[in-house]
């Protein structure tokens, strides 16, 4: 666990955020009264970004590191280049670590002060991950919360928790199924969801290219 968040910092993130909030809702229930939008579509349009637009960002991080080792190995030094180089870039400042699970270890990601996460490569967080039981839970009972969201590690697995900070924010990067060998990097891609890159998921191959 290292966690270097600047207190004071973290307060301006956390106030700017919830004031931003407030204003988005105001102005959601401004444009819904006068019927200029339809809250449904909305949520719609969030659920597209949260669930698909800006996850696919990462994925295709997770694809390249799947298939050309040089591109993985650049990625474990370097994440924030080796991710600026797909075109995929964070906001000035923040610098982005990639963590490999391997066999032996799996890596969740966490904010525990509030809600960093890495915008650049998942798009907008789930509500789950600004949760206050997700945000204490997965620091003190990883295996639980793991269990929880379907994900029944064997008990030798280690489990490595990582508390992101407005600076550092970290990309996981699941282990690659067997028997995706033959698939394209396109292929690979649709393969990875936003919870494996967070860590709430490993990836799966679905039943119909099994
Ligand atoms: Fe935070």
């Amino acid at each position: 666990m290292d966690h270097d968040h600047d207190d004071h910092l973290h307060h301006e993130h956390d106030s700017h955020y919830s004031d931003m909030q407030a204003r988005v809702r105001a102005l959601e229930t401004l444009l819904t009264r006068k019927g200029l939008i339809d809250p449904a579509a909305v949520d719609r349009i969030i659920d597209t970004y949260e669930t698909k637009v800006g996850p696919r960002n990462g994925a295709a991080v997770v694809a390249r590191a799947w298939i050309d080792p040089t591109y993985a190995e650049w990625l474990a030094r370097d994440a924030t280049h080796a991710i600026v180089s797909l075109g995929f870039g964070e906001r000035h400042g923040t610098r982005m670590r990639a963590i490999f699970n391997t066999p032996e270890v799996h890596n969740l990601v966490v904010c525990t002060l509030c809600s960093c996460y890495p915008w650049a490569v998942l798009g907008l967080p789930p509500v789950w991950y600004k949760s206050p039981a997700y945000r204490s839970r997965a620091v003190i009972d990883p295996r639980s919360v793991l269990a929880e969201f379907g994900v029944d590690l064997p008990a030798e697995k280690k489990i490595r928790v990582w508390d992101s900070t407005a600076e550092l924010r970290y990309l996981v990067i699941p282990e690659r199924p067997a028997g995706t060998e033959g698939l394209s990097e396109e292929a690979l891609a649709a393969l990875v969801s936003r919870d494996a890159m967070i860590g709430t998921a490993i990836v799966r191959l679905p039943e119909q290219i099994r």
